[in-house]
């Protein structure tokens, strides 16, 4: 059973009538909604207003793959919090970046970059071309995909050259960007995906969720070490050293 947290600073459902609307639960419960539906994933949902934004060290601990859905509040989550995160990586846990989570703590801290883009508001619609086609992420995709409505986002994008362009987003408004990239950090796999701007019901779509459920089996790692693992294993026989 791959374990999921998502994470969602939980802001605009609660402030704007209109994505109340879309997300009467919020984004982080259409996510894990879809994602509750897979027999091989189990969820839990985090945000903002929890004690610790509800990521406490036996909640990471006990996380496989984490999801990060964050937009007007990226400051508000406490730098050790995302630390906390950022070693959970290292030492193993998934985690997917979504929309606005490339100004996140985690992951600005994750890709070392300052990862400033170019947007504006907009309804354009948004085709997401399969560069990789054989990637697992890209799984029961066709060559590309619509999306009817989404903010345009595009380059050049302030991130360190990715492992892997998985997706690459065309805009209707002429923008292109790299939607859909992959890292990884030492044991840690990274997916972070473009879509999912709060006013559209980006997360509904099937495609979308396609995509996110590829994402969380990719990331996962089953021989993740603890967090509580030592950084530095001292070993004066290097035949001893045995790999937990
Ligand atoms: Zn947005």
């Amino acid at each position: 059973m791959i374990k999921v947290t998502v994470y969602n600073e939980f802001l605009h459902e609660k402030k704007s009538e209109k994505v109340r609307q879309i997300y009467p639960d919020g984004i982080h419960a259409a996510i894990a909604a879809f994602l509750g539906e897979e027999e091989d994933i189990s969820v839990r949902t985090a945000t903002l207003d929890m004690e610790e934004c509800g990521l406490t060290q036996e909640v990471i601990d006990d996380t496989d793959v984490i999801i990060w859905w964050g937009h007007i509040a990226h400051e508000k989550v406490p730098d050790e919090v995302a630390e906390r995160v950022r070693k959970a990586v290292w030492n193993g846990m998934g985690a997917i970046f979504l929309h606005s989570a490339h100004f996140s703590k985690p992951f600005r801290a994750l890709t070392g970059s300052p990862c400033n883009l170019c947007w504006r508001e907009s309804a354009d619609s948004e085709r997401i071309w399969v560069i990789e086609p054989n990637h697992p992420i890209a799984k029961g995709l066709d060559r590309f995909f619509d999306i009817p409505a989404v903010e345009t986002y595009g380059e050049p994008f302030g991130i360190p050259t990715p492992d892997r362009i998985v997706f690459m987003g065309w805009y209707s408004g002429g923008e292109v960007f790299r939607s859909g990239i992959t890292y990884e950090r030492y044991n840690g796999r990274i997916f972070y995906f473009q879509p999912g701007h709060e006013s559209f019901p980006i997360f509904y779509q099937k495609e979308i969720q396609t995509v996110i459920k590829n994402a969380v089996r990719w990331a996962y790692n089953p021989s993740r070490r603890s967090t509580a693992a030592p950084w530095v294993i001292k070993t004066d026989d290097p035949s001893k050293y045995v790999k937990k």
